[in-house]
């Protein structure tokens, strides 16, 4: 817009020139409010993605832990669960549910249990158990924590709950439990094998009294005249002091034998797998590796697991023993392989100090010891097990230095591949 002066002369387009100013001044302004949007923009992408990160962070944690949620609604009886639980209870996502439908997944025999925690919850005691559900016929464990919300006059609105598949944890619980059953059934054995020394003069009472008694009969029939009454009495307690004897050694058997002696036809290389991983962690903690090498084309055996079980847990101890002050490259090699009569042979391989020639015949004999504390029955009370297997236990040197004890088991028949 032309501008004139006061004489009315010409002096210019302020106003324009004010126009361009305030355009650009609104220009400054629109570009600031833009660039704050942008930045207001920028900023919540941000934060969505943090979000969203967050969620998956949440997500894939909770899928690592194998956790998911749970809400109740309780009036309405609609159970809803996160996708982490769907999968835990290895249901389709589209089904609707109720509290039945997850009572009905769980384990038969825990039931009460649940149920009996849920009547708690709802009486305000909020609870955390563990417990089995079943998946396509196949048990889980799962851990459950609950607790409900309630309305203003008491009644119970909603439960809200975690679910977390802890069927690993429990799996290695469980091998934890095996472990300690077996190293108890080891001194088990060892407290058999105290047992037989003490058992043993009991055997040998009985046994002083037949002799006794028998030589006892026998001068009686060398007389002219024998009493045939003392005869039979003195026959009598040689026959009860038998049996007494037969008792003393039926104890010790059945001792020896807690199981009642399962025999079972297995791999010999799955039972050796399943035995390293019970004393896998006594290795790691001594530093000794165990190698496992098999023949694959080997047949099957026909053992008792438990014993044959010992057997190795006292070898594989022995050698670790043995390696207690070795060097850098302490290591166990079970190896099984078929000999020459065509038995299956197991050999646990140490690199440790060995064993000289002179001390090779006492290794078998019971109490025979080079440990503190060493019992001396571990390799005595395994020789009895193979050679109940009708195998043979024996020891020979380490080319590589250490000692290699091996047994032998007979193949199970018909299984030669
Ligand atoms: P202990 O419980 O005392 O070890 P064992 O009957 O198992 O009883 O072993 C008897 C002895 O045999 C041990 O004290 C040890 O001197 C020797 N021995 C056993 N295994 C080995 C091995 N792998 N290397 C060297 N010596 C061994």
């Amino acid at each position: 817009m032309p501008v004139k002066d006061a004489s009315g002369t010409f002096s210019g387009y302020r106003a324009s020139n004010r126009d361009i100013t305030e355009r650009k001044l609104a220009e400054e302004d629109l570009g600031r409010s833009r660039r704050a949007l942008e930045e207001e923009i920028d900023r919540r992408r941000t934060a969505q993605e943090a979000l969203a990160e967050s969620e998956a962070d949440l997500k894939r944690a909770q899928d690592v832990a194998a956790i998911g949620s749970w809400k109740l609604d309780i009036p309405g009886d609609v159970l809803t669960w996160s996708d982490a639980v769907y999968d835990i209870f290895g249901m389709p996502r589209d089904e609707d549910l109720h509290y039945g439908s997850f009572l009905e997944a769980v384990h038969p025999d825990d039931r009460d249990l649940v149920k009996r925690s849920w009547r708690l919850a709802l009486g305000g005691v909020p609870y955390d158990i563990e417990h089995r559900i079943l998946v396509d016929g196949a048990v889980k464990w799962v851990r459950e924590k609950a607790e409900v919300d309630f309305s203003p006059d008491g009644s119970p609105l909603t439960g809200t709950g975690i679910v977390q598949d802890i069927t690993r944890r429990k799996a290695a619980e469980n091998e934890q439990h095996k472990l300690r059953q077996s190293l108890a059934q080891v001194s088990q054995l060892s407290t058999a094998g105290e047992l037989t020394t003490t058992l043993a003069h009991e055997i040998n009472q009985p046994l002083a009294a037949i002799l006794a008694n028998a030589q006892a009969a026998r001068h009686m029939i060398d007389e002219p005249r024998p009493d045939l009454a003392e005869l039979r009495e003195t026959l009598d307690d040689i026959i009860s002091d038998d049996k007494r004897a037969r008792e003393v050694v039926q104890r010790v058997r059945g001792i020896m034998k807690k199981d009642g002696g399962a025999f079972e036809r297995m791999e010999i290389a799955g039972l050796i797998q399943e035995t390293v991983r019970l004393v896998e962690k006594e290795a790691f903690i001594r530093n000794v590796g165990i190698r496992m090498e098999s023949d694959p084309s080997l047949p099957q055996v026909v053992v008792d697991r438990i014993q044959i079980q010992q057997v190795l847990i006292n070898l594989l101890f022995n050698a670790m023993e043995a390696m207690a002050d070795g060097g850098p490259d302490r290591g166990i090699t079970v190896r099984s392989a078929m000999n020459d009569e065509g038995r299956v042979v197991v050999a646990v391989e140490d690199t440790g100090k060995g064993i000289a020639p002179e001390e090779a015949a006492q290794l078998f004999e019971p109490f025979y010891t080079t440990k503190q504390g060493g019992l001396g029955l571990g390799l005595s009370i395994s020789r009895s097990i193979v050679e109940a297997h009708g195998g043979k236990l024996f020891v020979r040197p380490n080319p590589r230095g250490g000692a290699v004890f091996s047994f032998t088991l007979q193949a199970a028949q018909g299984s030669a591949r």
